[in-house]
């Protein structure tokens, strides 16, 4: 066969043994070489004959779970409370709120994440004839919206009179006018049998703000909000439930025996899926939650963790888990593996851990030591089918806590919640961080991690949509057009990947400038 004829490159590639490159498994398997970890390696590129922009990123949480962006925010202090919750189902992926706080405290948030959009209200709030504007006004400062249907009994379900909004009261400076006498009576409603696209279509039609749901008696049964067709129409991404049309959302707890309260609280509260929150997943107290909880909540999900072995995740797999979240030491404010000897690079625990579960079809979160997108693209492609991060989403405008300068940058706090200042917090009967890393009832409390401070990153809405637009190039870079064709990929060995000298990681980086300003995004 002739070399000088150009149109032989594929016959001469035919006669290679191997594609270029190593498959996952010959990386992983160098024992002598020790864990790796994101950096340690890359992917090869593939061919590119199609635009990034039909990349598909969905990928599963857990068994019935499957988000449109695998990405989630940790259950720590300074990250995950309702609005980091409500803004990372908006945008695909999924909030996990931490339990640093009263079982109280922890479902009124899940609560909010719920009650954020909705298909029909079922149990929207009422007033009655009686109540006055002041009334209304509280009303709406407290909850943050103003239109209220008005029944004969002001409950639910009751004769619907009127309805009050926003525009009513607006200008109306008497607070003690009566909403019988502002109300406006002549109202368009729909029937009871209607279905949430008809109802959709009357309320469209209407203008109006609200479409009251009545039954044939004239009573009140439901009630469709204008604002959640926009909310629909502004994130088509957004994790849902199917029916109800609410956000999904996902807590932490410990696994003590009051925290089954605590879940029963939350689950009340409309919860999703729940994570056992633990360092070392693999006891005695994991298993006996992850059976109780399955065996009372059969609608919940339920995800355990952490682990970094196969024999963890058998134990947890065996016990009826919907999910494992994979990570022991790989946190950015973390220091078990300097204190306790114990845990292990996150590759290859990641590649371990899903290479075992996904016999059994249990879906693995990739958790802690995400610092940019290619260690997402890097996790999933050694087999997990979500990523949780702490410190990338900490210092973003959702995110708990109030930015303040420190060496002239515009930061907020971010702490390991097995820091010392975590396990401190009072006023808890069940602190969530001193149960995480079992130390509860040691008179020394010995940390599992730091307290410090992350930059501004803006708000979710964009930084999340940069990490997805970002792993859909690296996808289309590999040749591939989803989550599943990669992991598909990888298994078959046509994903090649190659080990990262650390002379190749320097020369990954941006080296040799005399100066550089890394912007991430515009
Ligand atoms: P979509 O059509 O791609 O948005 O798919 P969905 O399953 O989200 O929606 C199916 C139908 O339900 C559509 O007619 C939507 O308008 C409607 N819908 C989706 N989300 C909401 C919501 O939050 N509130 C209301 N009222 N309707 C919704
Ligand atoms: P309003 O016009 O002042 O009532 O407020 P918006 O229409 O801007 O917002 C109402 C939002 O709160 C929608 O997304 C609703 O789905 C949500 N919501 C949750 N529960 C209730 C409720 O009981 N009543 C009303 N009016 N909205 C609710
Ligand atoms: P707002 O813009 O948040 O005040 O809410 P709406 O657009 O729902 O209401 C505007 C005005 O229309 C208010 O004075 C309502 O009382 C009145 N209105 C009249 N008919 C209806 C109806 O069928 N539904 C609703 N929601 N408001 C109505
Ligand atoms: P990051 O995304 O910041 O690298 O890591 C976040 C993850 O670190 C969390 O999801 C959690 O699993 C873990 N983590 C949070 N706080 C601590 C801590 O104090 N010590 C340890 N060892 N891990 C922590």
């Amino acid at each position: 066969m002739s070399f000088e004829d150009p149109a032989n490159a594929f016959e001469v590639l035919k006669q290679y043994e191997s594609l270029d490159g190593i498959d996952v498994k010959t990386l992983m398997d160098s024992v002598s070489r020790g864990g790796l970890t994101y950096n340690d390696f890359l992917m090869l590129p593939g061919k590119i004959d199609f635009p990034s922009s039909i990349v598909s990123l969905e990928s599963k949480l857990t068994k019935k779970i499957t988000l449109k962006a695998p990405l989630l925010s940790s259950p720590m202090d300074t990250v995950t409370e309702a609005d980091m919750a409500i803004h990372m189902a908006l945008l695909g992926g999924i909030g996990i709120i931490h339990h640093n706080c009263s079982a109280e405290e922890q479902a009124d948030m899940v609560r909010q994440v719920k009650k954020y959009e909705n298909g029909f209200i079922s149990d929207p709030v009422v007033v009655d004839p009686s109540q006055t504007v002041g009334d209304v006004k509280k009303l709406k400062e407290k909850l943050g919206f103003a239109g209220f249907p008005v029944t004969v009994n002001g409950k639910m379900p009751g004769k619907l009179l009127g309805i009050v909004t926003s525009r009513d009261i607006q200008f109306h400076d008497d607070n003690n006018t009566p909403v019988g006498e502002i109300m406006t009576t002549d109202l368009v409603t729909a029937s009871g049998s209607v279905d949430l696209l008809a109802a959709n279509e009357v309320l469209r039609k209407s203008k109006k703000g609200k479409l009251p749901i009545v039954d044939e008696q004239g009573n009140i049964t439901a009630l469709l909000s204008r604002t959640d067709l926009q909310k629909n129409h502004n994130y088509p991404n957004a994790s849902k439930s199917f029916d109800s049309k609410q956000l999904l959302c996902g807590a932490a707890i410990g696994t003590r025996p009051d925290d089954r309260q605590r879940l029963e609280k939350l689950v009340q509260a409309g919860l999703d899926v729940v994570i056992l929150d633990s360092s070392q997943g693999n006891s005695i107290f994991q298993i006996e939650m992850i059976q109780w909880a399955k065996a009372t909540f059969p609608n919940l999900q339920v995800i355990g963790g952490n682990v970094v072995t196969r024999e963890q995740a058998a134990s947890l797999i065996a016990a009826g888990v919907d999910g494992l979240r994979i990570g022991m030491g790989s946190g950015s404010i973390c220091i078990t593996q300097e204190v306790m000897a114990v845990g292990r690079p996150q590759g290859t625990a990641v590649y371990n851990v899903t290479e075992f579960a996904k016999k059994f079809g249990v879906p693995c979160i990739a958790d802690g030591g995400i610092q940019n997108i290619g260690h997402i693209t890097k996790a999933i492609a050694l087999g997990a089918s979500t990523v949780m991060m702490g410190g990338l989403l900490a210092g973003t405008t959702e995110s708990p806590g109030k930015y303040f300068y420190k060496n002239g940058q515009r930061v907020k706090a971010y702490r390991g919640m097995g820091s010392i200042e975590a396990m401190e917090k009072t006023g808890l009967d069940s602190n969530a961080a001193t149960s995480r890393y079992f130390s509860e009832a040691d008179s020394v409390l010995v940390a599992q991690g730091v307290s410090g401070n992350v930059v501004d990153r803006g708000s979710i809405t964009k930084f999340i949509p940069y990490l997805t637009y970002g792993l859909q190039h690296g996808l289309q870079d590999m040749g591939v057009k989803s989550i599943a064709d990669m992991q598909k990929g990888v298994d078959e060995g046509t994903v090649r990947f190659e080990f990262r000298s650390p002379s190749a990681q320097l020369e990954g980086g941006v080296h040799s400038l005399h100066s550089y300003e890394k912007r991430l995004h515009n």
